[in-house]
């Protein structure tokens, strides 16, 4: 199989949209912006190895590198609309192509996004993707905009990927709830788009809660507190991990793919009808003080802090 055959399976399979003027088999693409928004544009790349495993499943692989991306949109409150794909693949092998295309294309239609296009080339295993996103300027969700006395949030639960990603390395099966979190993250799109206008800073947690709370922190010019025992624990995590176990995973573990946000506490009531609107759930996990850094405290009061070298082992795992 040849290049030109993997691209003509890829196009075969893309979908298309009246804003797509011309999408896969031009030298560009060509795209019609809706009036009154502006394009936000993001990429990340996975390699085999360090992202993902050498032997990880292609369906797998196709829906981790877009989920990771429309990850991102979901941080800005960007409505998802296209995607580039760029392929570094060891062989023109068609059957891992059409796996990795079910994982990826599922995944672009269930959030309206149309593959536009992208590259292939022969390299080691390696997928990065492009994605672009419309927002209203002023609705646009940037790390920079928390404020002192703001309540701090967290959708869904932290530390299952790092759970999964530990546990693999010494059990054969991993539970599977667990797993899927690791290897089939959920991007929380719809949450960024109903904290529109009622958010005032957001991001995703990818490299760990502490870690992408930090880069709100310092872009905003702020502090924060944040509630140990207000942490979102899944019932999976909580079954396969002690608390001192797992609080280290929670805090520092990557690759969960929630979105970390600050909002008003008079937008409390609002923000959680949005958020129950989309059926996601989310916690107050601590607040945003006018003193920088970050004070992590226990259920009595005293500042917890993680344990460094199981903290650094996983701050160690490469993500996008
Ligand atoms: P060029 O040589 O002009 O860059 P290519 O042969 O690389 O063109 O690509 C031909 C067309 O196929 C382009 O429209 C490109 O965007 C698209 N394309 C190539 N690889 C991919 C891919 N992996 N996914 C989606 N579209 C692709
Ligand atoms: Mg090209």
């Amino acid at each position: 199989m040849l290049e030109f055959d993997l691209i003509a399976r890829i196009r075969e399979r893309a979908s298309l949209r009246a804003d797509v003027l011309l999408g896969i088999g031009d030298d560009a693409a060509l795209l019609r912006m809706p009036a009154g928004q502006v394009l936000a544009v993001s990429c990340d790349t996975l390699n085999a190895g360090v992202h993902f495993a050498a032997d990880a499943v292609a369906t797998d692989i196709g829906h981790k590198a877009l989920a990771v991306n429309l990850s991102d949109l979901a941080a800005m409150a960007a409505q998802p609309a296209w995607c580039m794909l760029s392929l570094s693949l060891p062989a023109a092998d068609g059957n891992w192509l059409d796996a990795f295309l079910d994982g990826f294309l599922a995944l672009a239609q269930s959030h309206d996004i149309v593959l536009v296009g992208g590259d292939t080339t022969r390299g080691p295993l390696s997928i990065s993707v492009t994605v672009h996103g419309w927002v209203p300027e002023a609705l646009a969700l940037r790390r920079a905009g928390a404020q002192a006395g703001d309540e701090l949030w967290l959708t869904g639960s932290v530390g299952d990927a790092a759970a999964a990603l530990a546990l693999r390395t010494t059990l054969r099966t991993v539970d599977p709830f667990l797993a899927a979190r690791l290897d089939r993250p959920t991007p929380r799109v719809a949450v960024g788009l109903a904290l529109r206008g009622l958010a005032h800073a957001a991001i995703d947690v990818s490299d760990g809660l502490l870690a992408d709370l930090g880069h709100v922190l310092a872009a905003s010019g702020v502090g924060a507190q944040v509630d140990l025992a207000g942490l979102p624990t899944s019932t999976a995590l909580a079954a396969a991990t002690s608390e001192s176990e797992r609080w280290p995973l929670q805090l520092g573990g990557g690759d969960d793919y929630e979105l970390c946000f600050t909002a008003a506490p008079a937008q409390h009531d609002a923000i959680s009808a949005a958020l129950a609107a989309t059926a996601t759930p989310a916690q107050v996990i601590g607040c945003i003080t006018a003193q920088s850094g970050v004070r992590v405290l226990a259920a009595d009061g005293s500042v917890y802090r993680p344990p460094q070298r199981g903290y650094q082992h996983f701050r160690g795992h490469a993500h996008g």
